[in-house]
């Protein structure tokens, strides 16, 4: 098994023209096989993955690391698994792989499924083929390109001074307290999709809306747009729906909430928090 480099550096390419070195990751549906040893992402060179003994349905080319061609390899349903290998959830390994094999395996599960999901043309039914130069299924019969799907979100931190708007989606397992987020809906802007979300799913409004970052969240298929916003007006109303409670905190006491190093709702919050630190400190002006 291969080390994992947190310092590798990885490029994301549609075709393989540079003939290089292999290494493979392991893909079923949403699970990445792992090395039962380390608990960590399994890393193959090309002649672990000749002797492993795992069926496969296909290869996928993902980009270049580092100097190696890297696949993405997608499991039969019936396949053994390799030795002192088994399979985990993607988003299990969340904060234990390095950060630079998120966008890895973020990027392969999401073209396995795209592949997969894109095998016949919406338009005239008829099968498609990969496209030889663009990163897309392509129907001979009506000339119909399907690229990967992504999904824009808006994700917002709403404040008001010292206090964070923060929710519990009613899907969260836990008591876990997070900032707003939502898909935006076709014909919207940002800046709407904002206004709207928050105003639907809280009963609030804000205003300037201030881009923080964005990450790639594959589940599935999203790009999350992170915001700041300030309070406007309102008295906060959960929808109910998708929240079932949502709550000013001040800034000194918060709720449990997702870590900054793997979610961009907890980066949103450590900025704000670490802005008002800031202020507190002696001599600060
Ligand atoms: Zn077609």
């Amino acid at each position: 098994m291969k080390d994992l480099n947190p310092k590798s550096l990885f490029i994301p390419e549609n075709s393989d023209s540079r003939q290089a070195d292999k290494v493979y990751i392991v893909i079923k549906g949403d699970e990445l096989l792992i090395d039962n040893v380390n608990q960590n992402l399994a890393l193959l060179n090309a002649d672990q993955y000749k002797w492993s003994g795992m069926k496969i349905k296909r290869e996928y080319f993902i980009g270049y690391l580092d100097n190696y061609s890297l696949y993405a390899l997608e499991l039969e349903m019936n396949s053994p698994f390799m030795e002192e290998t088994s399979l985990r959830p993607f988003r299990s390994l969340l904060g234990i792989m390095p950060d630079n094999y998120f966008i890895i395996c973020s990027r392969s599960v999401q073209l396995v499924e795209w592949y997969n999901k894109s095998k016949f043309c919406g338009s005239c039914g008829l099968k498609t083929s990969l496209h030889g130069v663009e990163k897309a299924m392509y129907c001979k019969e009506c000339n119909n390109l399907i690229y990967p799907r992504i999904s824009p979100c808006v994700i917002t931190l709403v404040t008001n001074k010292e206090k964070l708007l923060l929710a519990h989606n009613k899907n969260f397992p836990s008591q876990i307290y997070s900032t707003l987020a939502g898909f935006i809906e076709v014909g919207e802007t940002v800046e709407e999709a904002i206004q709207r979300e928050i105003l639907e799913e809280v009963n609030i409004e804000v205003t300037n809306c201030t881009y923080f970052g964005s990450q790639s969240w594959p589940f599935p298929n999203q790009l999350m747009l992170g915001f700041h916003a300030e309070y406007v007006t309102g008295e906060i109303k959960p929808d109910g729906e998708e929240i079932d409670v949502a709550k000013w905190f001040h800034y000194k006491s918060l709720p449990q909430v997702p870590p900054g190093r793997i979610s961009i709702s907890g980066k949103l919050i450590e900025n704000y928090v670490n802005k008002l630190t800031k202020k507190d400190l002696p001599g600060f002006t």
